[in-house]
């Protein structure tokens, strides 16, 4: 096939996600043939570096020789068995290896097929559990002001998108939200945790009233990626976990995007010393090969379930829950954390990239400049009000994958990206910043 034949196949088959499929009449799809490293390649053999990572998931590159080899292996031997009366090899071992890396407390995996549905279970699994606690008013949920947890019904309920909001307001529950404590809205003279502790007393005054009605507060811990990666320091979630102990209320951690060391240490949690109630991973817990998320909860609510009878239990269930070469996946994932001292690695390649974006940080149009762990973002002083969307192709004819969310730009690659890669991308991103202001 061609980069044309699959352009025009794909436009009359294909409903491409969150597209309005009519821009697609003057801004043409992108045809992929392969990938390899920080490199996806089309037809024409046309590269670009994937700076985000393939909408967040990629770990370490496309097509990575260990993972492949690790669901080749897997291929042989199981290729799905249902996870109801039924157990395998790499569901338990992923398991025990994430109870034995995520923070103190969290021994119980439930297995869903994408981040939106981890977030649905941990929201039927938090208000059931205050029902088998006899206490089911408490079934309402808390998130933060241009919170994202997933497109689904019940994710929307929790999620703060005003576009989605409009769509689909008639069909959702509504949530209430608290201010985020997103650095970008500090007092100039105040600092990142001053204006975290402030932001975290409103959070401490709306549970005071309402807490009785509410199950969970969820969170996507130190930055809130659909937000246009809005950073906050960690304290706010140090004092969000005190918060929900005193009054009683679940903390949802959805580690979905931030988790599998995306932040610089594996968790996002970590960085608050705190252990939530619910912790959330999918994207990169396959490495970016497959489906899987996972939830991860305490003994405490666990046992809650855990009677004679079958209303008491957790009832929830996907087709593929813990699908063997989705979980092979994830473990040659954490297997590569540890045998290329990644996380160290990464410090080194953070700060190397820092330190190569000088050009960015100081340039005239560019404010805002920040970065936790692999994740950088800036903002960009335009009037274009099409500025992401002119940003994106032009970056395409530079040979990279850049996907601004309006005015931010951000860079979230593979952690395989090297010196040289992280030179590319910075001299073609100052580049486009040029051309575009
Ligand atoms: C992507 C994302 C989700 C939803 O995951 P999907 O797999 O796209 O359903 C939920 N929460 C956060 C923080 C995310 O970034």
């Amino acid at each position: 096939m061609h980069n044309t034949d699959l352009l025009t196949r794909s436009l009359s088959s294909v409903w491409h996600p969150c597209t309005q499929m009519k821009r697609h009449e003057t801004l043409p799809l992108v045809p992929i043939q392969r990938g390899s490293g920080v490199w996806l390649y089309d037809f024409d053999g046309k590269r670009y570096l994937d700076a985000v990572s393939s909408w967040w998931v990629n770990l370490f590159g496309h097509s990575n020789p260990r993972i492949n080899a690790a669901i080749i292996d897997q291929l042989g031997k199981l290729e799905h068995v249902m996870l109801a009366g039924f157990t395998h090899e790499p569901v338990v071992q992923l398991s025990e290896k994430l109870r034995e890396l995520a923070p103190a407390g969290l021994g119980h995996c439930f297995y869903g097929s994408d981040g939106a549905s981890a977030t649905e279970i941990a929201l039927k699994m938090s208000a059931h559990f205050w029902r088998n606690n006899n206490q089911p008013e408490k079934s309402q949920f808390i998130s933060l002001q241009n919170s994202y947890h997933g497109e689904t019904l019940g994710a929307l309920s929790v999620t703060d998108v005003a576009l989605f909001k409009e769509a689909y307001g008639s069909m959702i529950f509504q949530n209430a939200t608290v201010p985020s404590p997103d650095t970008r809205n500090a007092n100039p003279e105040e600092s990142a945790e001053d204006f975290a502790m402030r932001c975290a007393a409103q959070l401490e005054a709306h549970l005071q009233q309402h807490h009785s009605h509410i199950a969970a507060f969820i969170i996507e811990p130190l930055v809130q990626g659909a937000a246009g990666m809005a950073m906050y320091h960690p304290s706010y979630l140090t004092r969000a976990r005190e918060l929900c102990n005193q009054y009683q209320v679940h903390l949802i951690a959805d580690e979905i995007a931030v988790g599998m060391g995306r932040t610089g240490t594996l968790f996002a949690s970590e960085q608050a010393k705190i252990t939530p109630d619910f912790l959330l991973l999918s994207k990169g817990i396959t490495g970016g090969y497959l489906p899987l998320s996972v939830v991860m909860t305490t003994d405490n609510i666990y046992q809650a379930f855990y009677a004679d009878d079958v209303e008491r239990g957790f009832l929830h269930s996907h087709s593929y829950t813990g699908n063997p070469l989705a979980c092979r996946a994830a473990l040659a994932t954490l297997d590569i954390f540890t045998s290329d001292d990644v996380l160290n690695s990464n410090r080194i390649k953070a700060s190397y990239l820092n330190h190569t974006a000088t050009p960015l940080r100081e340039h005239s149009k560019v404010s805002h400049f920040r970065n936790t762990g692999m994740i950088w973002a800036f903002e960009v002083d335009t009037m274009h009000k099409d500025f992401a969307q002119r940003c994106f192709s032009f970056a395409l004819e530079n040979e990279l994958l850049l996907r601004p969310m309006g005015n931010t730009v951000y860079f979230m690659p593979p952690y395989v990206i090297t010196e040289n890669e992280i030179h590319f991308l910075i001299d073609q991103t100052v580049k486009i910043i040029n051309s575009l202001t």
